[in-house]
């Protein structure tokens, strides 16, 4: 952004950025965006566990009336309502509860909520899994939590994820007995071969997660190292090597957002020239007419918040005001006028320097070929005395 954010026309920068500056600008605006992508998927993650805990509750239903219509039933309907309906069901609608506060506390930090989602989704899972262990399909949930977590792009969030979900399952298996139905692992080699081979599944899943998480950085790196490259290109196309300053292209493309916006501000455009300047290369040589240029534009950044310059070409510069009043822009060109009038060259200490200013302003109808002839009018009048600020 320009320093005082008036103009869009251009892709601005500050004047005289360095390399690491502008990365710094660039990954800032990433960050920003790559934290906008992470608050969407995160309540797409919550909305994820609460629909996954209702589902469970309608398939447990649906599993009930099946079960209880039919021989299958090895316990009372009482107890395997408690058992595999009231309690893993309210456990999950607690889990659910608790997330919903997280999300919406604004006490927790962005990445704080991302952990807690992250695990209380292994939370549910666990419950699902602890209470259907004979079906070893459920073990998918676990794949699921840690999946889910790959869109954040942080190994740490997945690892942990990982790590619960496979100590979950762990847990579940060795340590926990909540369906007298079930068989242990030790008892049946189909379920000790069941057991290995789900734990496994998500050891892997869990590696191809973390490769998934680095390819995708690197894909993420490589574009904003791509687009930092860009700006930086096109930041040279619109720039003057030697002052550092917007270039004629530049000056162009500002005329033509001034035209094409037919914004109903009012623009002042300034072109100021150095007066003798021939004289200057003549007498001391090109190389300190090129240091004049460069101190004279040293002048004009001092003024970035009140106006854009733009080098014209050999020793004319074009000054645009935006929103400002002739009284405003002519004192301003009466400020950088003094200034300029007191450079002092150490090496060659009889080296002055002045220069002549024709301003001119247009507002409503925007015509800016008409607002650069009448500038160049008035700096034509202004060349008459030298050293002076003529407006049109
Ligand atoms: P006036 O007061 O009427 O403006 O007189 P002047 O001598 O300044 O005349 P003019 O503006 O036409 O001269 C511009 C000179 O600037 C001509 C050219 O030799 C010189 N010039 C153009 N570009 C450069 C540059 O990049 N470096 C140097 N050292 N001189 C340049
Ligand atoms: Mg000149």
């Amino acid at each position: 952004m320009i320093p005082g954010g008036k103009h869009v026309g251009l892709e601005r920068f500050e004047f005289a950025i360095d390399e690491e500056h502008l990365d710094d600008i660039y990954i800032r605006a990433v960050q920003d965006e790559y934290t906008k992508i992470d608050e969407s998927w995160l309540q797409l993650h919550y909305k994820t566990s609460v629909v996954l805990v209702v589902f469970s509750l309608l398939i447990e239903i649906a599993m009930g009336i099946i079960l209880v219509n039919s021989d299958m039933l090895t316990t009372t309907v009482y107890r395997f309502f408690i058992k595999f309906l009231i309690i893993p069901s309210g456990v999950n609608f607690i889990c659910i509860a608790i997330e919903t506060m997280i999300m919406r506390s604004k006490r927790f930090p962005q990445n704080h909520k991302i952990y807690a989602i992250s695990l209380i989704f292994v939370g549910i899972g666990f419950v699902l899994f602890t209470v259907h262990s004979t079906f070893t399909a459920t073990y998918y949930i676990f794949a699921i939590a840690i999946m889910l977590t790959a869109i954040y792009a942080d190994y740490r969030i997945t690892c942990i994820t990982a790590l619960a979900s496979i100590s979950s399952i762990i847990i579940s298996e060795l340590f926990l007995e909540w369906d007298i139905d079930k068989i242990s692992i030790f008892e049946n080699t189909h379920r000790m071969g069941d057991f290995l081979i789900s734990l496994s599944v998500l050891i892997a899943f869990s590696i191809a997660c973390m490769a998934v998480i680095r390819f995708e950085r690197r894909k993420n790196s490589a574009g904003i190292q791509k687009e930092i490259e860009r700006q930086l290109l096109q930041q040279s196309v619109h720039m003057d090597e030697m002052t550092g300053i917007y270039n004629r292209k530049a000056f162009r493309a500002e005329m033509k957002y001034v035209e094409d916006t037919a914004s109903d501000r009012n623009y002042i455009l300034a072109i100021v020239d150095i007066d003798k300047f021939k004289n200057i290369n003549d007498t001391w040589g090109h190389h300190v007419g090129d240091r004049c240029l460069i101190e004279f534009a040293n002048i004009l950044k001092e003024f970035l918040l009140d106006m854009t310059p733009f080098r014209y070409g050999g020793d004319e510069f074009c000054l645009l005001f935006c929103g400002k009043s002739m009284e405003d822009a002519e004192a301003i060109c009466g400020e950088i006028k003094a200034r300029v009038n007191l450079l002092f060259f150490e090496d060659y200490p009889k080296l002055m320097l002045t220069a002549s200013f024709g301003l001119a302003s247009i507002s409503g109808q925007v015509d800016t070929v008409r607002l650069f002839i009448h500038a160049d009018r008035a700096l034509y009048e202004a060349k008459k005395v030298r050293n002076a600020i003529c407006v049109f």
